[in-house]
């Protein structure tokens, strides 16, 4: 699960980021309404934690602009402003939920798990590959019936794979899904993801595109897999 966080208190901007993270999602913060807009149309996050008072423009403004953009996109707005008025107006433009200042860091994770929940069942919950199952819900995953133990990065790796399977990911799209900006990455550490889904779930399953990135293969109808 990735997070684009949109907020302007630095201070508060850090401990959320330092928090989520260690909670396992990949977070990147941006602190303006037009920074926010332009991370949302070039790298769009799974989820937008949106600050209502920017320096910029309003948080609402910037969640109309979203809206027509991604309908579906979820939204978390924040506000220091506790009004009834600005809660209706933001869930009315199409918050998701919505957060009021001062807030304990537990609730945001409780929201965000609903959120994320949410997310899950409308979608498909399980994306399937042969005999490998990845379940959103659970965030775990199976081979032939049993289940496989998994790191979170491993997790987050096969689930694009398998969103994208068939297609041809660069290194660059795969280390965005799975790194925050500015987190430090070893340069070969999605090959050594790689290798590691390799070992569990057998060297046919992820093709390397030298030089391009790497493409879960798509077996014929049929075939015996993994
Ligand atoms: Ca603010």
């Amino acid at each position: 699960m990735q997070l684009l966080l949109v907020e302007d208190d630095q201070p508060l901007a850090s401990g959320l980021q330092k928090a989520l993270r260690s909670q396992g999602f990949t977070i990147n913060h941006v602190s303006t309404g037009a920074a926010a807009l332009h991370v949302i149309a070039t790298q769009t996050p799974d989820m937008v934690i949106l600050d209502l008072g920017l320096p910029d423009m309003d948080g609402l403004a910037v969640l109309k602009k979203l809206r027509k953009q991604h309908a579906q996109l979820p939204v978390l707005l924040l506000t220091a402003r506790d009004s009834v008025q600005d809660k209706v107006q933001g869930l009315n433009d199409g918050a998701d939920d919505y957060l009021a200042k001062p807030f304990d860091v537990n609730e945001l994770l409780a929201r965000l798990r609903v959120i994320e929940r949410r997310l899950s069942s409308t979608k498909s919950s399980q994306l399937t590959l042969g005999k490998l199952v990845l379940d959103t819900l659970e965030q775990s995953v199976w081979l032939d019936g049993a289940k496989v133990e998994i790191s979170r990065r491993e997790y987050m790796l096969l689930k694009t794979l398998l969103e994208n399977a068939g297609r041809v990911l660069t290194r660059a799209t795969l280390e965005a899904r799975l790194y925050s900006w500015g987190e430090e990455v070893a340069s070969n550490a999605i090959e050594v993801h790689i290798h590691h889904l390799r070992k569990k779930f057998g060297n046919e399953l992820v093709k390397t595109i030298r030089g391009v990135g790497y493409q879960l293969v798509v077996p014929p109808r049929g075939a015996q897999i993994p």
